[in-house]
């Protein structure tokens, strides 16, 4: 191309602010002007003389320009704007849109073609922004999980969501844009899509409609016939129409049913256990609190909650609790057994439970506290161990122990009197009584009939009542006569046969009711009473089987005399007494005088009523602490205590004399004599033997020098002087 075109062409485009380029049929450029350059970032030098191919983007747009060089004269590749990406020196990418002139000569023979490029990557990047927009509006739209609808000011729907007809799924036939929303909600109405809740088509259009109207964004709550719930929210769009938003709370209602139902069977079981539950904030503020804790706190739920409990409580207190509540708060479930004085006026021994309330974060938000009254186990416990004291000791006696389990049982129940009683037939005897002033008196007794043990022997089992006015108790003359309010009673059984009953009362009533606890306390104390008694009587049989057995072991049949070894243990003691005392006693040897002859005149029986006769007459004037024996067939053996050889011997003659009448018999003719030796007892005698021998000299001397007569050992024999 020659110089002077170039110069033209420098001349018309140089300046311009379009890019223009010319090339030869070669498509090698032979015109740029500056803004080409600037366009793709490179000397106008470098491009001239170049093809260019090496600024497309993808070859075969290069490829499809050069349908031009082929076809010049085709009018649709003329008319033609391409467009395609550049790349510029730097490596960047540009859009661009090129149209394009042939140049022919003067021969008409083409030339080259000038281009005009433009810079389109603005209106392109725009023209994406645009589209990305419309996708992200529809996006949008879908992706919203409620169902959303928009409608125009006509009322007319313009737009909705996929789950907007999922929703409605009767209705999606209607549901397309230009239907009237009125329309969708008849058309609903027709093919059962909503519950009505008994409203008529219209009422319920009307209510709907009316709503949608106002568009104000409160919430309405729509019942579908299928029994899902939705929530609806209308507002007011910019032109006038409405846009809608519905949401499935169907799940959402359930759940709050269930939790309404479980908070109320939560706050139903709350008030019905007998312990405190409260729930208190981080600050110690009482957020919750059941029946219960209102009790122990003296206070309604309104006066409490809101308020810190533990200030309520005695300062002392409140430090034994700090601690437990600090370890809480840190997280840890504490469980502690503390006394605390709540404000009701009671102290109560507590199990304690702090267990923190944590949210889903982990972090601790208030603790729910359960406190527990164990006063009465702490106190059944520490009875029963008491109890168990008592009745295992070897230290108290039967009395002493019946004593103390009433005592024990007073103390318990805080009642002031205890009662053991004894039925007879209809008799009823107070046997152990325990009452402050001895107002009770053992041995006492009334009919049975009017009895409060009357009533527990009927009931065959424990009885109470802690205000006898309010109970059937009051019909009953037990109630009048002994103006009892408290009562608490269990029969006493033994070996399984009613023996009475144990009770403990007070004129007053009593604060609290006898709890189960109680009534078990008082058939144990039945029941070890019961056991006691039973031994007793078992240990008192023994005995009175054992001085039995005794007395009949020491007794003669004949005589109901000491027999000679009953005799002789006695008279040891009476030996051993006199080494310890030297107070002197006489031992004096008696012989029926002539007692075979008796025998064998008037018969062995004749003989057995003389030996009987004879041992009455001498036992019967003795004193008791005398001593007289059957120590022989017919000879006898006295111990006259602490009698000296004088008095003995008065003693002596006065019974020889007596036995004179006393065994004065019809059977028996003649008269019936005894002789006697007696023998003071001296500091040699250190066994009975000893004395027993001297006194059996004594006798032998009596007998010799004629019987009928007493004589001490060592004297010399008296006349008879009867
Ligand atoms: P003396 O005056 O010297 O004592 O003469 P006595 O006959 O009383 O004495 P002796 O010792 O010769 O006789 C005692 C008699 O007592 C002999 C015995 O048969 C009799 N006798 C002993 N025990 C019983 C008894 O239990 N019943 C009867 N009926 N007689 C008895
Ligand atoms: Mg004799
Ligand atoms: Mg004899």
């Amino acid at each position: 191309m020659a110089e002077s075109i170039t110069l033209d062409l420098e001349q018309s485009f140089g300046a311009l602010n379009e890019c223009v380029l010319v090339t030869n049929p070669d498509r090698i450029i032979v015109y740029a002007n500056e803004a080409v350059a600037r366009l793709l970032r490179v000397e106008r030098g470098d491009l001239v003389g170049t093809r260019t191919k090496r600024f497309f983007a993808d070859p075969a747009e290069f490829e499809e320009i050069g349908e031009l060089y082929r076809s010049p004269e085709d009018p649709q590749a003329r008319k033609k704007a391409y467009a395609f990406e550049v790349i510029r020196s730097d490596g960047t990418t540009t859009s661009v849109e090129v149209v394009n002139a042939p140049i022919f000569n003067s021969t008409d023979i083409l030339s080259g073609f000038l281009f005009v490029v433009r810079d389109i990557s603005e209106r392109k990047a725009l023209e994406k922004k645009l589209s990305d927009v419309a996708l992200t509006l529809e996006d949008a739209l879908e992706a919203i999980s409620e169902g959303f609808a928009i409608f125009d000011s006509d009322d007319r729907l313009i737009i909705c969501n996929d789950n907007y007809r999922d929703i409605y799924t009767h209705s999606t036939a209607a549901i397309v844009p230009g239907s009237r929303f009125e329309d969708i909600l008849r058309f609903g109405l027709n093919s059962s899509q909503y519950n009505t809740g008994g409203l008529s088509d219209d009422e319920w259009i009307g209510q709907r409609l009316e709503k949608h109207r106002k568009a104000d964004g409160s919430v309405i709550e729509q019942n579908l016939a299928d029994g899902r719930w939705l929530r609806i929210s209308e507002t007011r769009t910019r032109s006038g129409g409405t846009a809608g938003i519905r949401a499935d709370i169907t799940e959402l209602k359930e759940a709050r049913a269930r939790a309404e139902s479980a908070y109320k069977n939560l706050s139903l079981m709350a008030d019905n256990v007998s312990a405190s539950i409260t729930e208190i904030d981080l600050e110690g503020l009482c957020v919750f609190i059941n029946k219960t804790g209102c009790e122990w706190f003296d206070g309604s739920p309104e006066e409490l909650i809101g308020t810190s409990l533990r200030d309520r409580l005695p300062w002392k207190e409140r430090e034994v609790l700090r601690p437990i509540f600090r370890q809480a708060l840190l997280g840890q479930k504490v469980a502690s057994e503390v006394s605390l004085n709540f404000p009701d006026g009671v102290r109560r021994e507590c199990h304690l439970d702090c267990n923190p309330r944590v949210n889903d974060q982990g972090d601790v938000e208030g603790l729910v506290v359960l406190v527990n009254d164990i006063t009465d186990r702490k106190k059944t416990e520490q009875t029963l161990a008491e109890l168990y004291a008592i009745t295992s000791t070897r230290e108290l006696c039967h009395e002493e122990k019946i004593a103390e389990i009433l005592s024990l049982g007073c103390e318990h129940f805080e009642l002031p009197f205890g009662i053991i009683s004894d039925i007879d037939e209809d008799r009823y005897t107070l046997t152990h009584t325990h009452a402050p002033e001895g107002e009770l008196v053992p041995g006492t007794t009334f009919p049975l009939g009017d009895t409060y043990c009357a009533l527990t022997l009927q009931a065959n089992g424990p009885i109470a009542t802690a205000n006898a006015a309010q109970s059937e108790f009051a019909q009953h003359p037990c109630y009048e006569l002994f103006a009892l309010e408290t009562y608490i009673g269990a029969p006493l059984l033994i070996d399984g046969v009613p023996h009475g009953t144990i009770n403990f009362s007070a004129p007053e009533p009593r604060k609290r009711d006898f709890t189960a606890a109680e009534i078990q306390i008082v058939r144990q104390f039945a029941d070890w009473i019961g056991h006691e008694i039973a031994r007793q009587r078992d240990h008192q049989a023994l005995m009175d089987a054992k001085i039995n057995l005794e007395r009949v072991a020491s007794i003669d049949d004949l005589t109901q005399v000491l027999n000679r070894r009953a005799f002789l243990e006695r008279a040891n003691t009476e030996i051993q007494r006199f080494r310890r005392s030297k107070q002197p006693f006489t031992a004096v040897m008696l012989d029926i005088d002539n007692f075979k002859q008796i025998n064998d005149q008037f018969g062995h029986a004749a003989g057995d009523e003389v030996l009987a006769r004879f041992s009455r007459s001498i036992s019967n004037a003795l004193r008791a602490v005398d001593v007289f024996g059957r120590v022989g067939g017919e000879e006898f053996c006295l111990i006259l205590h602490e009698t000296q050889e004088n008095e003995a011997l008065l003693v002596c003659e006065r019974l020889r004399r007596k036995i004179l009448t006393d065994l004065q018999m019809e059977q028996i003719e003649q008269t019936i004599t005894c002789s006697m030796g007696l023998a003071v007892a001296a500091r040699e005698d250190i066994e009975f033997s000893t004395l027993m021998q001297k006194a059996d000299t004594a006798l032998y001397q009596a007998k010799a020098s004629g019987r009928n007569k007493c004589v001490i050992f060592g004297s010399e024999p008296a006349p008879t002087t009867d």
